[in-house]
């Protein structure tokens, strides 16, 4: 064998040798930063290794900080598994070596990247003309899009961006919901947008935005500005959509770019028993979200979705004489110049599930956190914070103190990780049904688990 086949085939058995303990691994890492940086850290070395050697050897040592996402208990944050195909199709990416932005160069890349698209489009509702950039998450979807609605509305008010910057510019209202995720402020500050700029409206207990709210929002002053709305479809602690059929039309009335932030939430229009929750988004300007929560893709698989691709390339186009421009380029939808085939794995787990498949899934997730929380009602002192809409269930104890502390037993305990939060003004934990790997077993053994440690807690103080 050459070394790349050893180095392959080294990570191979590696990948296996974690699989097969996955179900037997505590959840949550052994090894704490420390003793990590002790293990890779060091001087660096004068020689080099064998290829072989090196693959094996930081695979050994990466053992004991390793969490186990891809296991069936893993529920903190949003966080997908991956899908098998998926994983195949991404060790392939890499195999490849393809620098994906170039639809004349790398043709098999951006043929299955433009079919995952508008697979994904198909399943959602959206238009199926949409321009789909794949970037590495719904951080970086969500700047895609919204930098985008901010370009179009200026030209909409007769100022060219991209010529003049936003020096000058006439002012953008930017409308948000109070629950929206952090990552929406981050994105407009990446597009040259404040904190303070950014107008709040008012949500309901779940996390709703109300429309009474976005009608005052877009009449109170400056009513004729360049506006930008952005929803959310699945709040990240309690799973909650906005209503669009209500809020979109309103904002359009006002000729508002209307986006929608739905990186786990909008994979629950591909099934027809949770479609209903996003009843009206394919109104919408431009959607983001993640293959790599809900559709179990490995990271770097964000999708921003922009209805007319003429305004992703007016304001992503990439410049450079060198570079061939022939039909609509990746690099020309999205911040990237160089990639890698980053939505491969994504076409891979399409394929892999079909349609038939993917509203499985989703329903599964579902069915999962119905699971959970019914179990965790039939446990004394558990108070159940959110409704089951989708894949999120939200608890807490009687004191902030009891509900940290059974946070931290449940993590030291291993069976199974959540993480927690603070939800309106309580300490929370949450718990993200988004691996497809998570069994009805895993649940159960995930509630047995608690209700051993709640019950071990020390009494409230
Ligand atoms: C996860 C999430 C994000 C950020 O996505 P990344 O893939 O981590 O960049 C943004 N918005 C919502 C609603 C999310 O759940």
């Amino acid at each position: 064998m050459d070394e790349r086949q050893r180095a392959l085939a080294a990570a191979h058995r590696a990948a296996t040798g974690f699989f097969e303990g996955l179900d037997e691994r505590a959840v949550w890492p052994r090894a704490g930063l420390d003793e990590m940086l002790a293990a890779f850290g060091g001087p660096m070395p004068d020689e080099g290794t064998d290829a072989e050697q090196v693959v094996t050897d930081l695979a050994t040592r990466a053992d004991p900080g390793l969490v186990a996402i891809p296991g069936g208990r893993f529920f903190g944050f949003v966080i997908g598994g991956t899908l098998p195909a998926a994983l195949g199709a991404d060790w392939l990416v890499s195999a490849w070596d393809q620098n994906s932005g170039s639809s004349t160069m790398t043709t098999a890349v951006v043929a299955m990247e433009r079919t995952a698209g508008a697979w994904v489009c198909d399943l959602m509702g959206l238009p199926p003309a949409a321009s789909v950039g794949f970037v590495t998450g719904a951080q970086m979807s969500n700047y895609v899009c919204l930098a985008a609605a901010q370009n179009s509305v200026l030209r909409g008010a007769g100022w060219d961006m991209a010529r003049r910057g936003l020096r000058g510019a006439p002012p953008v209202r930017f409308i948000v919901g109070a629950d929206r995720h952090g990552a929406v402020d981050r994105a407009l500050r990446f597009a040259g947008v404040g904190t303070d700029e950014i107008i709040v409206v008012a949500a309901d207990d779940e996390g709703r935005m109300l429309p009474g709210a976005l009608a005052d929002a877009l009449t109170d002053g400056g009513a004729d500005a360049p506006t930008v709305v952005c929803l959310q479809a699945g709040e990240v602690h309690s799973g909650a959509f906005d209503p669009f059929a209500d809020l979109i039309p309103l904002a359009r009335r006002h000729g508002a770019w209307v986006h929608v932030d739905g990186a786990f939430g909008l994979w629950a229009a591909a099934t027809p028993g949770l479609r209903g929750l996003t009843a009206g988004v394919g109104e919408a300007d431009s959607w983001s979200t993640d293959a790599h929560k809900t559709l179990n893709v490995p990271y770097d698989c964000g999708m921003a979705i922009v209805r007319d691709p003429a305004d992703s390339t007016a304001m992503f186009h990439a410049g450079g004489d060198y570079l061939i421009h022939t039909s609509l380029d990746p690099w020309d939808v999205t911040p990237e110049l160089s990639r890698r085939g980053r939505g491969v794995p994504a076409f891979a787990a399409l394929r892999q599930l079909g349609r038939t498949g993917v509203a499985e899934l989703v329903d599964r997730l579902h069915a999962n956190a119905r699971r959970l929380e019914a179990g965790l009602r039939q446990i004394s002192g558990i108070t159940l914070v959110n409704d089951v809409v989708y894949t999120q269930v939200m608890f807490r104890l009687d004191t902030d103190q009891a509900t940290r502390g059974l946070g931290a037993a449940i993590l030291a305990d291993g069976t199974a990780a959540l993480t927690g939060a603070q939800w309106r003004g309580r300490a929370v934990l949450r718990c993200s049904m988004s691996s497809w790997a998570t069994t009805p077993d895993d649940i159960d053994r995930t509630v047995a688990a608690i209700a051993r440690l709640t019950a071990a807690g020390d009494p409230p103080a």
